[in-house]
């Protein structure tokens, strides 16, 4: 499993997090046949915004619209963490599954370097197992460094 990410719209993933930072940033990435050609930027309207997130439902649905008029799917949903990896939390995990939204792929920000921010992707399966997606921008794959390298 891989998505495709424009390198700038990679950059524009990092700016939305340290824009909000400490809270959550969170929106939506949306293309076709899994490579990501829009950043739909989204309003964390979450009580607890510095660890949860919720997207306001009016930039989901103007999302919604954009992808079926351009005949383009939600292909990932993002959101940063601030104080932690970037790996989905069990909250995530279970959101993910009780509004059933399986589908698209998570993207994850990770601010615990600001300097050195970190993506990655995962599949949230419905038996709760998450797998890593690797992400691709310009052709070459994308890897985030580890914490120890
Ligand atoms: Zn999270």
């Amino acid at each position: 499993m891989k998505i495709i990410i424009p390198r700038p719209i990679i950059s524009k993933l990092f700016e939305h997090a340290l824009l909000e930072d400490p809270n959550e940033c969170c929106g939506l990435l949306i293309g076709k046949e899994n490579k990501v050609r829009n950043i739909q930027k989204c309003q964390n309207i979450h009580s607890s915004p510095i660890t949860r997130y919720t997207i306001e439902p009016k930039d989901l649905l103007k999302a919604e619209n954009f992808s079926d008029e351009n005949n383009m799917e939600i292909l990932a949903i993002y959101h940063s963490h601030t104080h932690s990896q970037a790996y989905p939390s069990s909250t995530d995990i279970e959101n993910a599954i009780e509004s059933m939204w399986t589908n698209p792929y998570y993207i994850l920000i990770s601010l615990v370097e600001k300097t050195r921010p970190i993506i990655r992707a995962y599949k949230i399966l419905e038996d709760k197992n998450v797998e890593e997606v690797i992400i691709e921008h310009d052709g070459q794959a994308y890897i985030s460094p580890t914490k120890n390298s």
